[in-house]
This record gives C-alpha cells, sequence and structure tokens, in this order.
C-alpha cells in the first residue's frame, strides 16, 4: 500500500463492495471501456481541434507506453499543471492508465505551491505548459526541480521545448506502440483500492492538504454523478473552469462525460464571449460554474448576441447560489440548472431538475448514495435538532478517510469514526436536502476557489514590515467573497497594497488568485475571550465598511 496513505476500513470496504458501489476497476480500465464503446463518435474539442474515442485512446496509450519506457511505475507521483488543452486529457489518462498518480494542480499555481507539491509527495515529473497567459512554467520547473531531488522528469506541451525537457508532441509523435505492444500496459495495472489521483484541498492549514482519491470511489463518483445530470449521448459537455477541479474532471466532469460517449469541450478561458462562442459553435448543453461565473453571464452585455439555445443546464457549485440567482437563470439563460455542494474530499450533494422549485432554489441538494452518511453537530460534537444549523460531518463510498502523509493533522480534520469534519455550517431541510449557510473553517472562497488564510497570512507575516496580520473575507457582489489582509505594521513603518502584492508575488511567488485584494492597517486587533485575534469581528467590520 502506498504510504501516507489512509485506507477504509475492511468492514466499509467490504459493505461498499456487496452493495456494488465499488466495482474493483481502475480508472484505467473505465478509460479502456468507453474508447472501445464510443470509438468513433467525437470525445473533445478545443480550439477547434477534434479527437474521436479512438484517436484519443491512441494518444493516451501512446503516452502511456513512453512514461514506463521514461521509468515512471505504479504509485509514482506526477504533477499535473496543464490548462485546458487536449494533451491534459492524453496525460491524465496514460497516467491514471498505468497507476502513475496525477497531483490535480492548477496552471496558476507558482513556486510556492508547486515546491510543496513535489517536496511533500516526493513527484517524480511536472507536466506543464511551454507558456501560459505570460508566464514561463519552464523557468520555474528550473527553480523548482533545483530544490527537489525526487523530481527529474519535466513534460512540456506546446512549442520551443527546453532541450533539457521533453516534449509531449516529440512523444506523441513516435509511434512507440509499433516497438512495444499495448498489451504491455497491462502489467502496470494499479490496485483500484489504492489512489488514483491526488486533489488539492483549499484547506485551512499552513500548507495544502492532498486528497488521495480511490480508483474505485473516483470512478463511483463521476458515474452516478452523470445520471443525476442525465447525461445523455447528445448531451455536449462544456468546461471553462479549470479541468483539473474535482468539480470539472469528476463532478460528473470530463470523466462523467466520456463515460457516457458525449463530446467534452475544453475552453481554454472562462472568459464570457470566449465562452459563449464555444456554446455557439459547439451547441454545447451542460455545463459546471461556480456561482461567480454564472452571474458574469447573465450580466453580460453580450448575452443577445449569441445563440445559447442549446443550453440545457448549468451545474452550479464550488459556491453558495444565491437563491435570487438561481431566479434568474431559466428567464435569462433559457435552461435547467442543478445545484451541488461538493468537497474534493468526496461528498456531493445534488438538487434534481424535477425538484419542487422551493428545494432547487433554497438547497444544495441531497446526497448520492444511500450509504452516504451525514451529520450536522454543534461544537460538542452533539448533533442538532433537525431544521438547526450545525456543522456537517460525512463519511460515505466517495468520501476519504485521511488526507495523504498528514497523522496528526488527521487527527482534528476526521472523527474517530471516520467522519469527515467539512467545517461548512448547513441545516437540513426536507429529508435529507442541505442548505449551506456558512462556514466555520477558515477559507475565502474567491468564486469557487478556495483560499486558506493562515497559508496566506504566513506569508504576508514574513513581510520586513509586518508585526501581526489577519486575513479574511470580504464580501463581493459577483465572486461572493475576496480576500482581505488587516495588517498592524511594525512601529513607524508604512505598507501599501502595492507594495504587500509586490511582495506576496515576486518574493513569495505565491498563485496570484490567493492576493489581498484590500488591506486594512489597523493598530490593534480585536480579540476573542480565549485570546485569538477575532476574526468574525474583522469580517463585520469589513463587511460594514463596504456597505
Ligand atoms: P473544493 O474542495 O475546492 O471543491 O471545496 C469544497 C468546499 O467548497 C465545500 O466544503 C464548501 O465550503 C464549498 N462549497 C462547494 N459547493 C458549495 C455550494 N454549492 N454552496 C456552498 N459552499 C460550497
Amino acid at each position: 500500500m502506498l504510504d501516507g496513505f489512509v485506507p477504509f476500513p475492511e468492514e466499509f470496504a467490504t459493505r461498499y463492495k456487496q452493495k456494488g458501489y465499488w466495482i474493483d476497476k481502475t480508472l484505467g480500465e473505465e478509460f479502456d471501456d468507453f474508447a472501445i464503446k464510443y470509438a468513433d463518435r467525437i470525445a473533445l474539442a478545443c480550439n477547434g481541434e477534434y479527437c474521436t474515442f479512438r484517436e484519443m485512446a491512441e494518444r493516451v496509450y501512446r503516452l502511456a507506453l513512453h512514461f514506463i519506457e521514461l521509468g515512471l511505475r505504479p504509485y509514482d507521483r506526477m504533477i499535473l499543471q496543464l490548462p485546458n488543452e487536449l494533451e491534459f486529457v492524453y496525460v491524465y489518462f496514460a497516467a491514471v492508465k498505468i497507476g502513475v498518480i496525477p497531483i490535480m494542480s492548477l496552471p496558476v499555481h507558482r513556486d510556492a505551491e508547486i515546491s510543496f507539491f513535489a517536496q511533500f509527495t516526493k513527484a517524480k515529473a511536472h507536466v506543464i505548459p511551454s507558456r501560459f497567459k505570460d508566464f514561463s512554467h519552464q523557468a520555474m520547473s528550473h527553480e523548482i526541480r533545483k530544490k527537489s531531488p525526487a523530481l527529474t522528469l519535466t513534460f512540456v506541451s506546446g512549442d520551443n521545448v527546453d532541450p533539457a525537457f521533453i516534449s509531449i508532441t516529440a512523444l506523441l509523435n513516435d509511434r512507440i506502440e509499433e516497438r512495444i505492444p499495448v498489451a504491455a500496459l497491462s502489467s502496470y495495472r494499479p490496485d483500484p483500492m489504492e489512489p488514483g489521483v491526488f486533489q488539492l484541498s483549499g484547506g485551512t492549514t499552513g500548507v495544502p492538504k492532498i486528497i488521495p482519491r480511490t480508483h474505485n470511489d473516483y470512478a463511483l463518483m463521476f458515474k452516478r454523478a452523470s445520471e443525476i445530470i442525465r447525461l445523455t449521448k447528445d448531451s455536449v459537455f462544456g468546461i471553462a473552469i479549470p479541468v483539473n477541479h474535482n468539480f470539472a474532471l469528476t463532478s460528473p466532469g470530463l470523466q462523467g462525460a466520456l463515460y457516457c460517449g458525449v463530446k467534452v469541450v475544453l475552453i481554454p478561458s472562462p472568459r464570457t464571449d470566449v465562452v459563449f462562442e464555444s456554446i455557439e459553435r459547439e451547441r454545447i448543453t451542460i455545463m459546471p460554474t461556480p456561482p461567480a461565473l454564472l452571474l458574469r453571464w447573465m450580466e453580460a452585455p453580450e448575452l443577445s448576441r449569441y445563440d445559447l439555445s442549446s443550453l440545457d443546464a448549468v451545474l452550479a457549485g464550488g459556491a453558495r447560489l444565491n437563491p435570487e440567482a438561481a431566479k434568474r437563470i431559466k428567464p435569462i439563460l433559457g435552461c435547467n440548472y442543478h445545484q451541488n455542494l461538493g468537497m474534493s474530499e468526496g461528498m456531493l450533494f445534488w438538487t434534481e431538475r424535477d425538484d419542487p422549485e422551493d428545494l432547487l432554489i433554497n438547497t444544495q441538494g441531497a446526497p448520492m448514495f444511500e450509504d452516504d452518511e451525514v451529520r450536522l453537530v454543534d461544537e460538542n460534537d452533539r448533533e442538532v435538532p433537525y431544521g438547526q444549523p450545525g456543522e456537517l460531518l460525512v463519511r460515505g463510498p466517495t468520501t476519504i478517510r485521511g488526507y495523504y502523509n498528514s497523522p496528526e493533522y488527521n487527527k482534528k480534520a476526521f472523527t474517530p469514526d471516520g467522519f469527515y469534519r467539512t467545517g461548512d455550517v448547513a441545516c437540513m431541510y426536507k429529508g435529507r436536502y442541505l442548505s449551506v449557510e456558512g462556514r466555520i473553517k477558515d477559507t475565502i472562497n474567491r468564486g469557487g476557489e478556495k483560499i486558506s488564510a493562515e497559508e496566506v497570512e504566513n506569508h504576508i507575516l514574513s513581510h520586513p514590515k509586518v508585526e501581526n496580520c489577519a486575513y479574511v473575507a470580504m464580501p463581493d457582489r459577483i465572486l461572493g467573497e475576496k480576500g482581505c489582509a488587516f495588517v498592524l505594521a511594525k512601529a513607524g513603518q508604512d505598507l501599501t497594497l502595492d507594495e504587500l502584492c509586490r511582495f506576496l508575488k515576486d518574493e513569495r511567488n505565491i498563485s496570484a488568485y490567493k492576493l489581498p485584494e484590500r488591506l486594512e492597517l489597523v493598530h490593534s486587533f480585536p480579540m476573542t475571550e480565549v485570546g485569538k485575534i477575532d476574526k468574525k469581528e474583522l469580517r463585520r467590520i469589513i463587511s460594514e465598511k463596504l456597505g
């Protein structure tokens, strides 16, 4: 078993298998099946390029053979940082086919995050675009490799590949299957009970947490989710958010769509005009989207210039959809919607299309499986009365039992009997439906992208002019929340937002989406009774200031 992985207890694993949730197939075997079943259908579209399931499989198997030849083996870790492009799909499935575990990082991650993933997981490979949004991932990979001895392979998509690195295009052009038969891949079959993918938690701690998703539970998730949202062979699935996210990859995402033989359109940017143009051209029927994007679409002046009549449903998740916004979806976009409350740690809740309007608008849905166990508890872990708000605890056949290699943190993040403490505060609403009312975890949810307050605070504290700080969410009409830094400067020092952000970006190398968008200089902090900075009060202060 992979060191640092917390398996499901045997009793639960047996039950999940007996009940047919887990079928002991690897993600690679699931891929083999749909690649054969839908061979002649179009699988992928991106920037006017198309490929069938058969062509996709040929490229995936070719890359997998190259990965083996280059020394990658089952359970090796690979940091996958590609944007929404065809190569992402080839690399992802090539990795899982041979049990190499992709770490689903984002193209916008920078040295601070990637170095951590590389060192913490001892990743062997890093997969990057040659350039993305004017940033050189290749220069970054060189720097990271100097600090990360296990990282010995960098794969690059696109052109102008550094001679020290390996071009994905060159691998795809080299027909290795004429030298080594594709059947050889079957000797590298991973165990479906082991992690197939490492997702990332926005987390609440100084460093991100790694979420090990097994082949069994990940496949279960995308299959059931694809039924709930009613994917059919005539659906066309559009992905404009980073495909690396759990929401876009598995809920049901890329994998669920391909499993149903559905064409997936990878949209390279979430910009409104780019998305609308893709919907019109490819006749997209269904798309995952955080509420922030949905609001932008509904308010876009160019909306009426495009034919979006193919759109059948949008999937709203990642952050709370405001009920007023929910009511506007049908009149403005002319389509249905599903709300979902999801977490990369596993459990997924959905509203269904024919749910009564009250549930559709006011809740984030019900769990997917009978064996999904949900508890709402007070601060002493006692069940709250039905309808009252409590912290959401979850356990079930898609929910992890521990973060990778984090035994101490796992004691806090999971109950002794294995429930994951989500840090979300929710109310039970008519049967098993939930409405999310808030959270107790210390994160900022910026348009669906989670930011750990502690992680950013640690970076801010390293600024030479900073005595103390607190990073909190401030309300934003479109994104829901943005980060606001409250800073106590050292005596006689002054600090501007611009100066702080330049330091965080250039010296600390953190991703741009984590940067504060407002700075409040203070002389002291409000404190709680136990002597901690009172963040609730800071959130109230900034909300009031912003009106
Ligand atoms: P992630 O693992 O990045 O998907 O983040 C999971 C977290 O996002 C959840 O624990 C919630 O805090 C938040 N979240 C996801 N979907 C929703 C939703 N529909 N409403 C409110 N919060 C949500």
